[in-house]
């Protein structure tokens, strides 16, 4: 790094800016910015960044770079972006970037045939080339695969994995019905467990991993889908700009009238659940009927896409529905149970009046509790019953006495009662979907996991620490996992044994999880879980236990000292802080985390439910009877539940070969084009690649292949050198140039460099011919 040189230096908007070394301080450099009118910039060594000599190179594999780090990955993705290569790789690992237009020529029938049976690398860049790899390796290794794929909301994950399943389906399917059946359980999946939210229009609230299944001769055979954490507040309440689960509206729009009638739905306007969140959906039969005929083209066009797509997506969801072998009636079936948890939200509670301090239904909502009662198969006055009163057994006596509830107590059973069944109707819908693609044997399987990345908004709650415990699980694998691949790719190329790694980072990422989350007692989800059990428990005395077995971890503070702007101030008693690997977060308690964690009703709902005619109903809830602990609460931990999830995931992970896709969202404003490079660079530090970037530089990041070298050189070699092949070209070269042998290395088809040095060893050869 000397004066003059030509640099990235740090930009809150851009993420780097390009510019000169004007002066080098003790521990600081300034960098004039190229760019006219920019003011100098300061920043400390470690963020200022070597660039390249050639500033419009792109690269299809970044390693392929004279300089690897986080200002030459991004500017690469930059440039690339720009010319609609969305898709980049840093050594095996994919980064996508969300094109937010479609890109009819990356995804058409052609290229699905031509990526067939090609070895990554031998054409551009795609979800096509890894799918074909995990694809290969698991008929060649005789091992399972599986494909990671990540970023936060909106960045992509989903439509990547449909890409991905649609490859494999298209490409290695048996040709039958199961190939269909996989693939077309996604439009069923969405239709129950995605929703419009400010950074998706078609955001997925759930997790999931999809197995694909093979057999050796037969291609594919079968599917399994594993789901982790629906979004249940969703359900009851949803942001001014955001909309509930899109079957909802679905139904309310979409569906013919006898269905409708049937089950008594009408405008979203009349829900209670839908209407507090945003209103463009309503298409009515006279409305439907003019989209479809009346309008010209142009005209539907003008519409919003989203008013039109409830009501075509409604029929495209029934025929996803008949194609993946759900029989009519079933789906009848479950759509009454939506309608059913439609209806419970427009019961509402009024003070009784009476001396007990108890609530009664509404007068105006008698009719909700009646068409709820029919629909769930419930009666009506024991439904009302389990809303207005709990049981409870008092100490010693074995009968139990009925309890009247506060307004708001009712109110509240009445949201645990809606979100308890949608999540386990939405169990059942996976569970149905199984049960469509099933499998006798498999040789192996290929399975897509598409899980929100790391999260980190103003208001952190139990939902966040989920993900983020989630995702620290997954950095932990993918660190792993990465540094597995450069060793071996360093013993593919004959390198022998070299150890790209940095010890501490991943030691410490491991006392976070072992410690201070899953440790049996001591953990936070286990501190919460006897949080729950409590007969008087509070998010403040959750909160004060946490702190007070974790006082001297350093992974963990009190909210005193997060110091983050974006928080408003919270008490030492109302959050905690934790330091993940992608950053410091802080957890906000007082906001029901030690309610979320519960996934039970109180026993009459429970009771109430399990006993209902309605046989779908009981079905679901029967599956989990629970027993009350104390005359309090049922509790289910949502928590523990999801460490055993999450402990098979990764057995499931660490027993496969894998590979990563990284999704990137471009921008905030969600439109094509946009290239927003400080957004970007944090999502490249938050899903590790940046790290992974750190890691390499143990080894030999910079790679070129002979011929590249060749091509790049022979013009200014005598005539003689030229002759050579590429590889011994190469050795004659660095032989005569001098090269430190410490400083590359030459594997079977390509030069490995040190951190910086392909860059020296090019600028040697220009300054000295
Ligand atoms: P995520 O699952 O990460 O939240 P999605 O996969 O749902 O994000 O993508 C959000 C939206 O971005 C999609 O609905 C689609 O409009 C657009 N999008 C994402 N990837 C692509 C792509 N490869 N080509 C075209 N549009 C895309
Ligand atoms: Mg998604």
């Amino acid at each position: 790094m000397d004066s003059g040189r030509i640099v990235w230096a740090p930009h809150v908007e851009h993420g780097f800016i390009l510019g000169t070394i004007t002066d080098i301080g003790s521990t600081t450099i300034t960098v004039q910015p190229t760019a006219a009118n920019t003011k100098a910039i300061t920043a400390s060594y470690n963020q200022v960044f070597p660039a390249e000599l050639d500033n419009k190179k792109e690269a299809d594999d970044n390693c392929s770079l004279m300089y690897l780090n986080e200002a030459t990955l991004l500017h690469n993705l930059r440039i690339r972006y720009s010319k609609d290569k969305i898709y980049t790789y840093v050594a095996n690992i994919l980064i996508a970037v969300n094109p937010y237009h479609d890109v009819p020529a990356l995804y058409n029938q052609q290229q699905v045939a031509k990526y067939k049976g090609k070895s990554l690398g031998l054409l551009p860049p795609h979800c096509y080339a890894i799918a074909d790899k995990t694809y290969r390796d698991m008929k060649v290794l005789g091992l399972s695969q599986s494909i990671i794929v990540s970023g936060e909301s909106g960045a992509g994950k989903t439509e990547n994995t449909k890409f991905v399943l649609r490859y494999l389906a298209d490409n290695y399917g048996s040709g039958d019905d199961i190939d269909k059946r996989i693939v077309q359980a996604n439009p069923l999946l969405e239709a129950f467990g995605n929703a419009k939210t400010m950074r998706n229009n078609n955001s997925s609230r759930f997790g999931k991993f999809v197995e694909i299944h093979f057999m050796k001769v037969g291609r594919v055979v079968g599917g399994f889908v594993s789901h982790y954490l629906l979004e249940k507040s969703r359900i009851v309440m949803q942001n001014s700009r955001e909309r509930n689960y899109h079957i909802f509206y679905r139904l309310c729009c979409g569906a013919p009238l006898d269905i409708r009638s049937k089950l008594q739905l009408s405008s979203p306007d009349n829900f209670r659940y839908l209407r507090h969140g945003c209103t463009q959906y309503f298409i009515g039969d006279k409305e439907a009927a003019k989209v479809k005929d009346v309008l010209s083209d142009e005209e539907k066009g003008g519409l919003k896409d989203i008013l039109l797509n409830d009501y075509a997506d409604y029929t495209k969801l029934v025929g996803s529905m008949k194609q993946i072998g759900v029989s009519h009636d079933d789906m009848l079936d479950i759509f009454q149970v939506v309608a059913g948890v439609l209806h419970i939200g427009n019961i509402t509670f009024e003070e009784g009046g009476d001396s007990s301090g108890g609530c009664i239904v509404s007068e105006t909502s008698a009719k909700s509790i009646q068409i709820t009662s029919q629909l769930l198969g419930l009666d009506a006055s024991a439904l009302t019953e389990a809303l207005t009163t709990r049981s409870m057994r008092s100490a010693g006596e074995s009968n139990t006495i009925k309890v009247p509830l506060k307004q708001e107590q009712s109110s509240s059973a009445r949201e645990a009662l809606a979100k308890s069944i949608y999540s386990r109707l939405f169990d059942h819908v996976v569970s149905r979907i199984n049960q469509c693609i099933p499998f006798q044997a498999s040789d192996g399987f290929i399975g897509i996991l598409d899980i929100a990345g790391f999260e980190y908004f103003e208001v952190n709650s139990f939902e966040q620490f989920c993900i983020n415990y989630c995702n620290e699980k997954l950095q932990q694998f993918f660190t792993k996992r990465v540094l597995r691949e450069e060793q071996d790719l360093y013993a593919k190329e004959g390198l022998g044994l070299i150890k790209p790694v940095k010890h501490i980072w991943t030691l410490s990422q491991k006392t976070l999880l072992s410690d201070l989350i899953e440790s049996p007692r001591t953990g936070i989800l286990d501190i919460l879980d006897e949080e729950n059990k409590l007969p008087t428990s509070s998010d403040h005395h959750f909160t004060s236990v946490i702190h007070l077995k974790h006082k001297n971890h350093f992974r963990i503070a009190i909210p005193r000292k997060a110091q983050l702007a974006t928080h408003r101030s919270l008490r030492d008693d109302e959050g905690f802080l934790i330091r993940h690997f992608a950053g410091a977060v802080c957890y906000q308690t007082v906001c029901f985390f030690v309610e979320k964690n519960n996934d039970a009703l109180h026993n009459s709902l429970e009771i109430l439910v399990a006993n209902s005619k309605n046989k779908l109903v009981s079905q679901i809830f029967k599956s989990s009877q629970t027993h009350s602990t104390k005359g309090k609460l049922n509790f289910i931990s949502v928590g523990n539940k999801f460490k055993t999830q999450l402990g098979q995931l990764m057995e499931k992970l660490n027993n496969t070969g894998s590979s990563f896709i990284r999704c990137i969202k471009p921008n905030l404003s969600m439109q094509g084009a946009l290239f927003e490079g400080g957004q970007i660079l944090s999502q490249l530090q938050c899903s590790g690649m940046v790290s992974v970037l750190d890691l390499m530089q143990g080894g030999f990041p910079s790679r070129a292949p002979f011929n590249e070298v060749y091509s790049m050189y022979k013009a200014i070699m005598p005539p003689k050198l030229k002759r050579l092949d590429s590889r011994l070209f190469c050795q004659a070269l660095f032989k005569a140039i001098g090269l430190d042998n410490e400083d590359f290395k030459f594997g079977l088809t390509k030069v490995f460099f040190r951190p910086g040095k392909f860059a020296e060893f090019d600028q040697l050869m220009r300054s000295d011919p």
